[in-house]
């Protein structure tokens, strides 16, 4: 595909605030029929929640396929540039002609960068790592992860001693850390802004009733993605964190906080396939595996029907309907109240690990909250002007939907309707 000519300016200009799936598959889309694109994220690297997910529904296979096919795009298309640790500060202008002002912070590692690793060798000073939930920990310089886009080590700002230090400006062969950098501001004149600032987690501290915060052995579904992952914190392995050693039997709790009036009234759209998907990687690891899925309703729809079947047909994992009432700890093993609505019967059972199946809360930047509905998330009729929105900062969705959705975005925003 055509990348813009250096020469011409590109009637079309796009920036993007967000570089998850839905802001990188918008970049990617518009840079290839000529439009100049800004892809502006606030972390080091591009890809977002799915750069930690495990498997993908419905097929199972590694996300980091489908960002690297995106990567590689962006890559190659000199119509894209990248700014990774960035922000947006204002907007300013008329539609057809905005101002945006991003602020980058400080580069302390350039691009020079070849990610060697001995900067990290030599560092002194450990954090709890970020992209495993804390699951690990890494140095104050590191790789956000090891298939991070950009390929380049970053300083955890927060915890770095740096002129009391610089053991790692020592180390760096290729002169690539410089401390004393500072932040810089930059301004881009667009067309339009394209909003994807995706989805966190629901705050599991609000989950009291599961005893959040009293056990390693009971964790988010974010964090169980990481558990499954071969670059996880475990390489792929799924262990009891408390004592490491293998987990036989899980408790999948869903809604957890979800369509609760007391926490988030609306349905989260895909933490009953996450779920579904989870126990099925987690009884493949082992035939004596087992898991039990408590919910109020499986929402699954379209082509994750299918993936639905398949679990019915596993054995090793049952399918209960029923609202858990409480999750406790007997001698630190985590037990779950619950109600059997079948059965009629109460059910009280122990685990190795329960994985609370949290919803998805919309990250919004800072827009007026008149644009925003009950729930928080971005009615994307009410953007007008130049302005659009896709992914999970409009509603919970899945990756698919969301690249369907954001393709749609650059047809608008090529048809001069956004
Ligand atoms: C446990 C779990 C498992 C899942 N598994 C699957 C699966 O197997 N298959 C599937 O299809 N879907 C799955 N999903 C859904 C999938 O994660 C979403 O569809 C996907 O993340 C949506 O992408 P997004 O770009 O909208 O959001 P995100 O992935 O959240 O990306 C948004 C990006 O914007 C950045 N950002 C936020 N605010 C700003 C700001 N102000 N300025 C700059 N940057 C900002 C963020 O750092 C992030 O990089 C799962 C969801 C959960 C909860
Ligand atoms: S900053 Fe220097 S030492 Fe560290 S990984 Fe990059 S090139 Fe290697
Ligand atoms: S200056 Fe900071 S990043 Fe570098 S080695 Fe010291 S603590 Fe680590």
């Amino acid at each position: 595909m055509p990348s813009p000519d250096q020469n011409t300016v590109p009637e079309k200009s796009v920036l993007i605030i967000g570089g998850g799936i839905s802001g990188i598959t918008a970049a990617v889309e518009a840079a290839e029929t000529g439009c100049r694109v800004y892809l502006v994220e606030k972390l080091p690297y591009l890809g977002g929640q799915v750069a930690r997910i495990n498997e993908y529904f419905p097929k199972l296979c590694p996300p980091y396929c489908g960002l690297e096919i995106n990567f590689k795009r962006i890559r190659n298309n000199s119509g894209i540039e990248v700014l990774t640790s960035s922000m947006v500060e204002e907007i300013s202008g008329i539609p057809g002609d905005f101002k945006v002002r991003v602020q980058t912070a400080p580069e302390y590692v350039t691009p020079d960068c070849t990610a060697c690793g001995d900067c990290a060798v030599v560092c002194p000073v450990e954090t709890d790592d970020p992209f495993n939930h804390g699951m690990t920990r890494r140095k104050a310089i590191a790789l956000p992860h090891e298939l991070a886009y950009p390929v380049r080590f970053h300083i955890d700002d927060k915890v770095c001693t740096k002129d009391s230090c610089k053991k790692c400006v020592a180390a760096c062969k290729y002169d690539a850390i410089h401390l004393g950098a500072n932040a810089q501001t930059r301004e881009f004149k667009v067309t339009t802004v394209i909003l994807s600032t995706g989805w966190k987690s629901y705050d599991p501290e609000n989950l009291t009733e599961f005893s959040w915060g009293n056990s390693a052995d009971i964790l988010t579904n974010v964090m169980m993605e990481r558990l499954g992952a071969p670059n996880g914190p475990t390489e792929g392995k799924i262990l009891k964190p408390s004592d490491q050693q293998p987990a036989r039997k899980i408790a999948f709790v869903q809604c957890a906080g979800s369509r609760d009036e007391n926490h988030l009234p609306y349905c989260s759209a895909v933490c009953c396939s996450a779920s579904l998907k989870q126990a099925i990687y987690f009884t493949r690891q082992d035939k004596e595996n087992k898991a039990d899925i408590y919910y109020i309703d499986l929402r699954v729809s379209g082509r994750n029907e299918d993936f639905l079947n398949r679990v019915e047909d596993n054995d090793q994992i049952r399918l209960i309907k029923g609202k858990v009432i409480s999750v406790d700890l007997d001698e630190n093993r985590p037990v779950i109240e619950a109600e059997d609505i079948l059965s009629g019967r109460k059910i009280r059972a122990d685990y190795d690990l329960v994985v609370l199946a949290t919803g998805i809360v919309p990250e919004i930047p800072g827009i007026p909250v008149t644009l925003l509905d009950q729930d928080g998330f971005i009615i994307k009729e009410s953007l007008e002007n130049g302005f659009s929105a896709g992914g999970c900062c409009c509603e919970p969705k899945d990756v698919a939907a969301t690249v369907q959705e954001s393709t749609g975005l650059v047809l608008n925003v090529l048809k001069g309707n956004a």
